[in-house]
């Protein structure tokens, strides 16, 4: 079993990691360790935001760290909210209060549905003690929904439908989600790493 430590604090995350990589991995995240400081933000890209979390936590503990920095792209907010994902509505918003501004936002610039195209994307990057071994990609294309449907998962997901589907992403089967997510679509590109390129680092 290869454990893993997830450079997260948010609980839903760590979930669906451990139930993408399965019992070959065996995942913990930062909250088993209260007393590590915050990690700001501050890269201009998913993939800079991944790359700093991964370092920043490998410098200081030991064993394979692997961060991730997602988020959605609307098409209609040209892109937006992007890396701004998790605090699109303020510092310390709500999943509600990101999902209500992204609403009321898309309505104003897109009265009439014509650009509802939106994606997830993820960025993976593994490190150990201080040094980066591999980044990882993965996307999922799908379509905004307003009034925002379901009630599983976070985030975003009551407004995301996945291309192929007729249900969000708050309305899927965690198994569906985890199936087809930009989460697991990166994640599938880990555990080839691991498969392919075992004990490198
Ligand atoms: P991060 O913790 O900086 O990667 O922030 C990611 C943010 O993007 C989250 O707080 C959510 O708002 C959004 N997000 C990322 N992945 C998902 C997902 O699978 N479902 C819904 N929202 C997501």
């Amino acid at each position: 079993m290869i454990p893993l430590l997830i450079a997260t604090h948010n609980p839903h995350k760590t979930l669906e990691f451990q139930q993408i990589f399965g019992s070959d991995f065996r995942v913990c995240d930062l909250s088993d360790f209260p007393e590590f400081p915050a990690i700001v933000e501050s890269g201009k890209t998913f993939a800079e935001n991944a790359r700093v979390k991964a370092l920043e936590v490998s410098q200081r503990m030991p064993g394979l760290v692997l961060a991730d920095d997602s988020g959605l792209e609307v098409d209609g907010l040209s892109g937006a909210p992007g890396i701004f994902s998790a605090r699109y509505a303020g510092e310390k918003a709500t999943d509600e209060e990101n999902i209500v501004k992204l609403l009321k936002e898309l309505r104003q610039k897109d009265p009439t549905k014509e650009k509802r195209g939106a994606r997830f994307r993820c960025q993976v990057a593994l490190a150990h003690r201080g040094k980066l071994l591999q980044t990882f990609s993965g996307v999922v294309e799908g379509i905004i929904v307003d009034p925002p449907r379901g009630e599983k998962g976070f985030g975003y997901d009551p407004i995301f439908m996945p291309n192929g589907f007729e249900r969000t992403f708050a309305e899927l089967l965690d198994t569906e989600k985890n199936r087809i997510s930009h989460r697991a679509n990166a994640i599938k590109a880990v555990k080839e790493f691991f498969t392919t390129a075992p004990r490198s680092w």
